[in-house]
């Protein structure tokens, strides 16, 4: 028996069992392209779901939260942090501070080398999340715990709440504009990935679906192009990149097709 099929199978599971979504703004989502977050925020059924490796990767990111969180009392650990149209569970509270667990892998963790504003505008994505979880629990400071995976270091990055809570403000109005354009009119938000340093259509669950109803210069195409028009030897890495954004391509010429 291979094991790593029993894993697999085990995560696939896991991963299908259904899920009551509340309805509301992700805070794990703030940031990131805004077609992304009204069709996540709508429950759309992904086109692109986690394959069995993304699955095995999440499964160690929750392994390195709950070995954390298991040395705080209950009432410290996923803090429902609740509003009329925004929900998430901070990771851990403690005193005037919210906290977030972010496991990396050790090649983009050892990268991190940013100071002062330039934390925050590197980890922008990560910092709106606990912006909102300290202004809806009234805490002053915000700290992100980053986790390399593979090698266990640990970096640690501590920000006051009050220069940077206007960032969260203008997010969150972009958003509750967006939903109700989407709402009551169908109006789907223009695609612009901003997150993951500007890849994010590759990690998107709804990649094939923005591709199908986009034009030719969609971002994925784009970057598919370059990368293939290289005259550079790419390297196993990139021929990976390129092999994924076939797929996303792919899937998305089948939609139109079956959508005719
Ligand atoms: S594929 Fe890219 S542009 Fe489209 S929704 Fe996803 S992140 Fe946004």
């Amino acid at each position: 028996m291979k094991i790593q099929d029993l894993v697999d199978g085990h995560l696939k599971e896991e991963n299908d069992k259904p899920r009551i979504r509340s309805g509301k703004i992700s805070p794990s989502s703030l940031g990131r392209c805004y077609r992304y977050q009204i069709w996540y925020r709508a429950d759309l059924k992904p086109s692109n779901p986690p394959v069995k490796r993304d699955l095995r990767v999440f499964k160690i990111g929750n392994i390195i939260h709950e070995w954390i969180q298991g040395y705080f009392t209950d009432e410290q650990v996923e803090v429902l942090c609740e509003e009329e149209d925004v929900k998430g569970y901070c990771d851990m509270v403690l005193g005037d501070t919210v906290y977030d667990i972010k496991s990396q892998h050790s090649g983009s963790f050892h990268y991190m080398n940013a100071v002062g504003d330039d934390v925050f505008n590197d980890k922008f994505q990560n910092w709106l999340q606990l912006l909102f979880y300290a202004k809806h629990l009234k805490k002053e400071r915000m700290q992100l715990v980053f986790v390399s995976k593979d090698d266990a270091c640990m970096k640690e990055y501590n920000l006051e709440v009050k220069k940077y809570v206007r960032y969260l403000e203008k997010e969150l109005d972009v958003l509750r504009e967006l939903w109700v354009q989407y709402k009551e009119d169908g109006v789907i938000p223009s695609g612009e990935p901003k997150a993951y340093g500007g890849k994010e259509c590759r990690y998107c669950q709804f990649a094939s679906k923005c591709v199908a109803i986009s034009e030719d210069d969609h971002p994925v195409r784009t970057e598919l192009a370059i990368m293939k028009n290289s005259t550079r030897k790419l390297t196993k890495k990139q021929l990976s990149t390129v092999m994924k954004l076939e797929n996303i391509v792919n899937i998305a010429e089948a939609i139109n097709k079956k959508e005719k």
